[in-house]
């Protein structure tokens, strides 16, 4: 079987194919040949266990998931990529390739369908430009998965590993907080792809909670104040609540205080326990 890890097999294989790469796509193809092996590894595919892979590009990643876990299916929008992976993932016979736009994919019947009775994870070398989109879908559709491994920009690795209530934390630190615990598993350089990108990347691992430690009522509400208190972070949280979500300030400051928060405090301060106490009290 061909390394597909190689420079020289992914020029082969591009140049045989007449395959140019899409920046809009977000196709850079990993050529170092360390990262899959380890990538796959901590994935916890193996035995028993079925894989969602987002963007399989040439397969690189996905030969690595195939050699470890029972089945592998690899979701990836560009066609002009199917006849490559036909021929890259030839030999093995627990994959299937589905030619499809990620976001529009129906992926808890594609579980039913493909998973039965298997634990599932994610593992994806993301495209770039739409991965906090991708993160959240899987949180928020409550798919039955394990873990959701991702290589993901360095500065959305820590922003997502960072800890509510820090300054590196964001809206997405809080939501990707209420559904997994978040771990960032190791760096990579932009030199090991192709083409490089500009920045460093890393791979996270989310460890999806099966039953979520956080109860509400109604956990959009905890969604609606996380994203408007962050709207306008260099702002006090009063200011960006009462702004974002268009509600009269004296009432945004009595929530605020009634929930234990100093209305003065930026977004960034506030911790799990306190975005969940003002979404318990706001009426929206
Ligand atoms: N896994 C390969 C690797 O590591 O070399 C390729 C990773 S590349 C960063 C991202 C891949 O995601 C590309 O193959 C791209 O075509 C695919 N992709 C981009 N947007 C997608 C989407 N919305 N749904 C499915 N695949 C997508």
């Amino acid at each position: 079987m061909k390394k597909l890890s190689d420079i020289g097999t992914i020029k082969d294989i591009l140049s045989r194919y007449g395959f140019n790469f899409s920046k809009g796509l977000g196709q850079n193809f990993l050529i170092n040949p360390s990262v899959c092996p380890r990538m796959a590894e901590l994935s916890g595919a193996g035995e028993g266990v079925g894989v969602i892979e987002i963007g399989p590009g040439i397969g690189v990643l996905t030969q690595e998931l195939c050699r470890l876990a029972d089945k592998v299916v690899a979701v990836e929008i560009d066609k002009r990529l199917i006849p490559v992976l036909e021929e890259t993932l030839s030999d093995f016979g627990n994959v299937s390739v589905v030619n499809a736009d990620v976001m529009e994919l129906d992926l808890r019947a594609l579980i039913d369908r493909e998973f039965p009775g298997m634990r599932v994870v994610v593992c994806a070398n993301l495209p770039y430009y739409i991965t906090s989109p991708i993160i959240m879908k899987l949180l928020e559709d409550r798919l039955p998965v394990e873990s959701i491994t991702v290589m993901v920009q360095k500065e959305a690795a820590q922003r997502l590993c960072a800890e509510v209530g820090t300054r590196e934390s964001g809206a997405v630190t809080a939501a990707v907080n209420f559904y997994s615990r978040p771990e960032l598993l190791f760096g990579v350089s932009a030199g090991s792809f192709m083409p490089a990108p500009k920045i460093d990347s890393a791979v996270i691992r989310l460890n999806v909670y099966s039953e979520p430690p956080y109860k509400l009522d109604d956990s959009s509400k905890f969604f609606k104040v996380v994203r408007a208190a962050f709207a306008q972070r260099r702002k006090t949280v009063l200011n960006s609540i009462s702004s974002s979500l268009g509600l009269e300030k004296q009432a945004v400051n009595e929530l605020l205080l009634d929930s234990g928060v100093d209305p003065r405090s930026r977004a960034e301060k506030l911790t799990m326990d306190d975005f969940l106490r003002i979404a318990e009290r706001i009426e929206l």
